[in-house]
């Protein structure tokens, strides 16, 4: 049995000769290769440590090492790793029970997928048999995921290798006040704007066509785009007048990162279906999965379920999951992302009024995004609409990475979205980063 150590130049050219690595441009990759990871930090293999201030894809949502979560997963193993879902296996049947017990009442049951996006493809399959109706609207700025169906859901770029795409998807504008140019004053004003020219759009595609409206409930890798105040109850309000369904994509949103166990719950709303993924598990072993109501359950009692994955609430994705939960539960983990979202949201505005460069900071709980723009007045974004053909938000996320400050960014934002877990002294820490990488940039 030969040794199969690698050293870091090793790992880094592998990666490089045989990983086809997403959205990107193959040649001239250079990525971090990581050696270990503990709470908000992650160090290189020589040992540089880097803040996670994006919790990976925002779903590392208890921070790396998680002992709780570790032991579950080998707990789990010990017994056994793998059983089809037509068996009773207890991780998943307790992860269910758990999750359907934090959903609204109007909740039933839980299909377990392996992720967000095809979270999203079965609940797009749902909406469809239940309704008997095929129409899909969702949003311009959205991302859904990168399968075809779920590809077809998302509104921005990302979509367009998928194109022409699925009949009957159709789009419509998020509340996006800050960019629309509204008065950011008078919310409920602008949610009745936004609801009715969506209503109008409702009925020149035929009512009685359309199965669902799917909305990420605060638009996440697309600028943190918090809907205002009167926007969800509206939309809830137009979906019972045409008995279309509401699904929530909380994939991104869910799972405390708004300082709620769902976002939803921040405007009182209850969805028909809600898909998650990324914060249920943590990424700690993947998972994802559509809540249904009880109504739309019941209507499988008797009709078949045309919806199936070999990894169906897989066991250990499933053990992760119920030591995540209660994790968040125990350890006061919403609370935390309430508590800290309010230091974050002050140093963000701070961070505002100190850059000329920084038109908008938006932020809910830890999840947030920090607008760049040309011009606080013209609010001209600091890079056109799916250009960047100078790489300025690359070089800026350079100077961040060479502080340790590690995020992403898309369009002219960058998102500031750290782990659950994080103290306030390290929100000041790292957004003092956040500033200083704005001024050397010359914003
Ligand atoms: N939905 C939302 C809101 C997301 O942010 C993502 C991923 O970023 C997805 C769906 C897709 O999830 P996955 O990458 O697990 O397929």
């Amino acid at each position: 049995h030969k040794e199969r150590i690698m050293t870091k130049e090793e790992i880094v050219s592998a990666h490089g000769e045989y990983n086809l690595q997403s959205w990107s441009k193959q040649k001239g990759l250079s990525p971090i290769a990581v050696r270990n990871g503990d709470g908000l930090y992650f160090w290189d293999m020589d040992g540089k440590r880097y803040s996670d201030m994006s919790s990976q894809l925002v779903n590392l949502n208890l921070g790396h090492g998680n002992r709780a979560i570790i032991d579950a997963i080998k707990e789990q193993a010990e017994k056994y790793c793998y059983i089809s879902p037509g068996y009773a296996s207890e991780s998943r049947s307790q992860l269910a029970k758990d999750l359907v017990s934090f959903l609204p009442d109007t909740f039933g049951k839980i299909f377990f997928t392996n992720g967000g996006a095809d979270a999203n493809e079965n609940a797009v399959k749902i909406a469809r048999m239940y309704t008997g109706r095929h129409k899909i609207f969702s949003r311009y700025r959205s991302y859904h995921g990168s399968t075809f169906g779920a590809g077809n859901l998302t509104g921005e770029p990302r979509r367009y290798p998928l194109e022409p795409g699925i009949p009957g998807f159709v789009k419509f504008f998020d509340p996006y006040l800050y960019r629309d140019g509204l008065d950011e004053t008078d919310q409920e004003k602008a949610s009745k704007q936004y609801l009715a020219r969506l209503r109008e759009q409702i009925i020149y595609e035929g009512p009685d066509s359309v199965a669902a409206i799917v909305i990420e409930t605060v638009t996440g890798s697309n600028g943190v785009i918090i809907p205002p105040s009167g926007y969800l109850p509206g939309l809830r309000a137009l979906c019972d007048e045409f008995g279309i369904l509401l699904i929530c994509d909380e994939v991104m949103a869910g799972f405390g990162r708004t300082g709620a166990m769902f976002a939803f719950e921040n405007w009182g709303i209850k969805p028909d279906l809600v898909t998650f993924a990324k914060g249920v598990t943590c990424g700690y072993v993947q998972l994802g999965g559509v809540a249904v109501s009880s109504k739309i359950a019941a209507h499988f009692d008797d009709a078949v379920l045309s919806c199936g994955l070999t990894y169906s609430g897989h066991p250990l994705a499933c053990a992760a999951g119920v030591a995540c939960v209660r994790y968040y539960g125990e350890h006061g983990i919403l609370e935390n992302a309430k508590e800290r979202g309010k230091t974050l949201s002050s140093l963000l505005q701070n961070i505002q009024t100190a850059h000329p460069g920084v038109g908008d900071v938006r932020s809910i709980g830890l999840f947030a995004a920090v607008e760049l723009v040309k011009d606080k007045k013209t609010r001209e974004p600091l890079v056109p609409y799916g250009k960047d053909p100078e790489g300025i938000m690359k070089a800026i996320l350079r100077r961040l990475a060479a502080k340790g400050f590690m995020t992403y960014s898309h369009e002219n934002m960058i998102i500031v979205a750290p782990p659950l877990i994080i103290t306030d002294d390290q929100l000041v820490e790292e957004l003092a980063k956040l500033d200083e990488a704005l001024t050397e940039a010359g914003l």
